[in-house]
């Protein structure tokens, strides 16, 4: 966890978001005011609203990931995200659990490929597309599965109280806790 001591002031944070919907990043953004009041304690150095979306390559503190581990690209940003961050959280149930994303694990791959663009009429002509330059699909994975994480928030997506709660908790040197009554499910 953060250290105490640590000055607001020298506090950066990163998000980004893995597989699945922007929900959790709504959540954040719907902290309208406590945003406001965050912003004056952190600066977001990268973030998916932002033109820089890659986190510099060090000082940033905080690391605030969302979505599930789906693809090759999302595990190079999870890896990232670990390295460049002194404290990773996962963000809602996806990245907590799998959430929703993992019911793909449930369904064969190739198969599930051929049904989406083979059999369904497409934009590239009836061929799965696969290229180097293309994200590999892997199974669908919890953030925590593929490298460690400080501190997790469920929720689907977690409510902005409790965002703003996390973050207030982190940025004091404190371990967050979820308190059952900001967890949110829509
Ligand atoms: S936890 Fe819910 S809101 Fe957040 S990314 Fe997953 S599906 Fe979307």
């Amino acid at each position: 966890m953060i250290k105490n001591g640590l000055s607001t002031a020298q506090v950066t944070v990163a998000t980004d978001w893995l597989a699945d919907c922007a929900g959790c990043h709504m959540s954040l953004l719907d902290m309208d005011e406590k945003l406001v009041q965050l912003l004056e304690l952190v600066k977001i150095t990268s973030s998916p609203i932002t033109d820089l979306k890659q986190p510099p390559a060090s000082g940033v503190v905080v690391g605030i990931l969302s979505g599930a581990v789906n693809n090759t690209t999302n595990l190079e940003v999870a890896r990232q995200m670990r390295e460049r961050c002194q404290v990773l959280v996962a963000l809602g149930d996806c990245a907590v659990l799998g959430g929703i994303v993992t019911l793909r694990n449930f369904f064969d791959l190739e198969e599930a490929l051929k049904r989406a663009y083979v059999d369904t009429e497409s934009t590239v002509d009836g061929f799965i597309p696969r290229s180097e330059e293309l994200s590999r699909p892997l199974p669908v994975r919890p953030v925590d599965q593929v490298v460690r994480v400080d501190a997790y928030l469920p929720g689907c997506p977690p409510s902005p109280e409790a965002i703003y709660r996390l973050i207030g908790e982190l940025l004091i040197g404190r371990r967050p806790v979820a308190q059952g009554e900001n967890l949110k499910y829509d």
